[in-house]
């Protein structure tokens, strides 16, 4: 059965000086001919009136056909770039669901294009991350992942782990053979080739999440300590405002750098006092909760009048496993040299927001702590479920060679690594997961 026509405006909501409406399906040879009155060549822009029922002229624009399979979802497509106003895309759409079109859910596009197998769901996954990167680094390696260069390591992890399983059952059929000391020589090589390349991936996909996901940082301090004025500095001139993370309240982000390509979320603390007030209440709880989920509490001490009691309140009230970097500010009054510490309590920083002095030490003591190194080259841009898959899998073959010698569990345990690894790229997805990323997508692609 033919895929019914869905169809979406592509382009962000607003006036822009272009709009696209998208429209795909098993067969749109028919509508083609009633949205634009005559047929279209594939792959020729082609300049045409863009109808509606009664012949009146919606808008005059460019229509591009692609017939299937040679398209964006592999199936027919077809892209009409109008004028970018919200009222004549509005009628350009409602003229598509009248000819039978239904208007598209979020990533169904996409969704297809992974059914036609345009695209595995990893690089599906990486057109989203692409649309919402929100550093130059984790666009490219959005990209580098999109053109699938993260699946063909894992296609490689695959299909080592699968010849591995092919040697090792073939023993099992064969019990009375003697597993010869070379075959069983090969069996440790593979497992412990897959071991390493497995963690190589695992550590390359965990700095990659930070490349998504960004460091949250939670500021911290007693008033006129000088948060302001040091989140400022670390902004500084490049006041390069990057997006909030999804899923994450807007509100308590104050403001997010793009710190050597790394997103970094600060979040404001300044209105977490106990309040009288229902709604503020509520506020500063939702705001705790975000502090609790935080990665780095920075703790703003004010060095020219040392460390005070309320300071230690506050640090006694973090959350526990926060990792907590004080930072003495004001050295410049203080009389002290920019200097960083690493101790037992943690990391300690000496700067002067005012001056700048000691704050680039603060940014590469940051950066260490989330490990990450700058330009983030060789980092695939990773998803949770990436790392949790890898993650199984790294548990698994670890399994497997705890089990040497001992066949039947050996092959069980890389018969489920294989399964985990699979599943990054979509061979052995559920519904459930499907679902689950392609609503996250935007509307249109
Ligand atoms: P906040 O209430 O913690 O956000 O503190 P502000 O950033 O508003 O700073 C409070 C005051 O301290 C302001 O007058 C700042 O100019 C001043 N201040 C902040 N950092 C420094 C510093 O490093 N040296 C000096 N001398 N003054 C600072």
């Amino acid at each position: 059965m033919a895929a019914d026509i869905i169809v979406a405006v592509a382009t962000a909501p607003g006036r822009s000086g272009i709009g696209v409406v998208r429209l795909s399906g098993g067969h749109l040879a028919r509508l083609v001919g009633q949205l634009v009155g005559r047929s279209l060549p594939a792959r020729h822009a082609t300049l045409a009136d863009f109808l509606g029922a009664d012949g009146e002229v919606i808008d005059r624009g460019i229509a591009l056909f692609f017939v299937a399979p040679h398209s964006y979802t592999g199936e027919d497509v077809l892209e009409l770039q109008g004028h970018g106003g919200p009222v004549v895309l509005g009628r350009l759409l409602n003229r598509c669901v009248e000819l039978g079109a239904r208007v598209a859910a979020p990533g169904e596009f996409t969704q297809r294009a992974y059914l036609n197998d345009k695209l595995d769901l990893a690089q599906a996954e990486a057109v989203a991350d692409l649309i919402e990167a929100s550093t130059t680094q984790a666009a490219r390696s959005a990209l580098r992942s999109l053109q699938g260069e993260f699946s063909q390591r894992i296609g490689t992890l695959l299909r080592e782990l699968i010849e591995l399983r092919v040697i090792v059952e073939a023993t099992l059929d064969f019990p009375e053979e003697e597993i010869d000391a070379l075959r069983q020589a090969d069996v440790r090589q593979r497992l412990s080739f897959l071991r390493d390349e497995l963690a190589a991936i695992l550590d390359a996909s965990r700095r990659g999440s930070l490349l998504r996901e960004g460091m949250q940082i939670a500021l911290v301090g007693r008033p006129n300590v000088g948060k302001s004025s040091l989140l400022n500095r670390l902004a500084g001139e490049d006041l390069a405002i990057v997006t909030s993370i999804p899923g994450t309240t807007r509100d308590a982000i104050r403001l997010s750098v793009d710190l050597e390509g790394m997103p970094v979320h600060f979040i404001d603390t300044a209105g977490l006092r106990a309040s009288a007030d229902p709604v503020e209440s509520l506020g500063i709880a939702r705001t705790w909760s975000v502090v609790e989920r935080a990665d780095i509490a920075l703790v703003i001490v004010d060095a020219s009048a040392g460390e005070t009691t309320a300071d230690e309140e506050i640090l006694a009230g973090l959350p526990a496993g926060i990792t907590r970097v004080r930072v003495f500010n004001k050295i410049d009054l203080a009389g002290k040299e920019p200097a960083v510490v690493q101790g037992p309590g943690g990391t300690r920083v000496w700067l002067s927001a005012l001056t700048g002095a000691g704050v680039e030490e603060l940014r590469h003591a940051l950066m260490t702590l989330a490990g990450w190194q700058s330009g983030g080259e060789g980092v695939y841009i990773a998803r949770k479920r990436h790392i949790d898959a890898l993650q199984t899998a790294v548990g698994h073959v670890q399994q497997a060679i705890s089990h040497d010698g001992q066949l039947e569990l050996l092959a069980e345990e890389l018969r489920l690594a294989q399964e985990s690894v699979g599943a990054i790229t979509g061979k052995y997805s559920s519904d459930e997961l499907l679902g689950e990323i392609f609503s996250r997508f935007c509307i249109g692609k």
